[in-house]
């Protein structure tokens, strides 16, 4: 999953990029409302992280453009302490939640899961598919109850097929929610992710639907469908 973190201070973007880089999602930080805007615009994002008092142009602004052109990710408003004002004109431009400064990174990890599994249907962190299990909770997965170890790209690649279980997922797609803007993004090498994690996970697991994509799914319920 990508998160856009839009934030000025500059202390607390890079840590929360770093404790989100942790915990397996791809992070884009733009350090003022313009540039916070155009990425939002142009990038597909599962979740945002805004922060309100902006420079150039105001959280709320940039989130009432957002919504005024159709964009539907999540977006968790950061806002300042006793400003409950700031809140309802947060929510009122299309906030989906709120977080106080100052707040506990745990917190905000939690309530950005919250909002990432609802975008996706879900209602816990773990998604279990035939004896897969992802854990977005922990960052980890877990075949037949045995810990997988994946690099932080098959991780994101293997959550995000998960979410998405039972559809087919575009070598597009993945690129663009599992990259962060400033990695190298070549399609071609989802193909070598899904290989290594074909490996991991059992070769069955991960279905490719020729000229379409990569499909996750339930080797067991397959194989009975024959
Ligand atoms: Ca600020």
């Amino acid at each position: 999953m990508r998160v856009l973190i839009v934030e000025d201070d500059p202390d607390l973007s890079r840590q929360l990029g770093e404790v989100l880089k942790d915990m397996g999602y791809a992070v884009d930080v733009a350090n003022d409302g313009e540039e916070g805007h155009f990425l939002g615009d142009t990038e597909p994002y599962d979740a945002v992280v805004l922060d309100l008092g902006l420079p150039v142009i105001d959280g709320v602004s940039v989130l009432q453009k957002w919504r005024a052109d159709g964009k539907t990710f999540p977006v968790l408003i950061l806002t300042a302490r006793d400003q409950w004002s700031e809140k309802v004109a947060g929510f009122d431009a299309g906030a989906d939640d709120y977080l106080t400064k100052p707040f506990h990174t745990e917190e905000l990890l939690a309530r950005l899961r919250a909002l990432l599994r609802r975008a996706a249907g879900h209602t816990t962190d773990t998604i279990e598919v035939g004896g897969l299990m992802v854990d977005n909770r922990a960052a980890r997965a877990f075949v037949d109850g045995m810990p997988i170890k994946l690099t932080s790209h098959e991780f994101r690649l293997l959550s995000y097929l998960a979410m998405h279980r039972g559809r087919v997922i575009s070598r597009t797609e993945l690129v663009e929610h599992i990259y962060d803007q400033d990695f190298d993004r070549d399609s071609n090498t989802i193909e070598v992710f899904v290989g290594r994690l074909r490996r991991k996970i059992g070769t069955d697991r991960i279905e490719t639907v020729r000229g379409l994509g990569y499909r996750l799914l339930d080797p067991a319920a397959e194989n009975n469908k024959k």
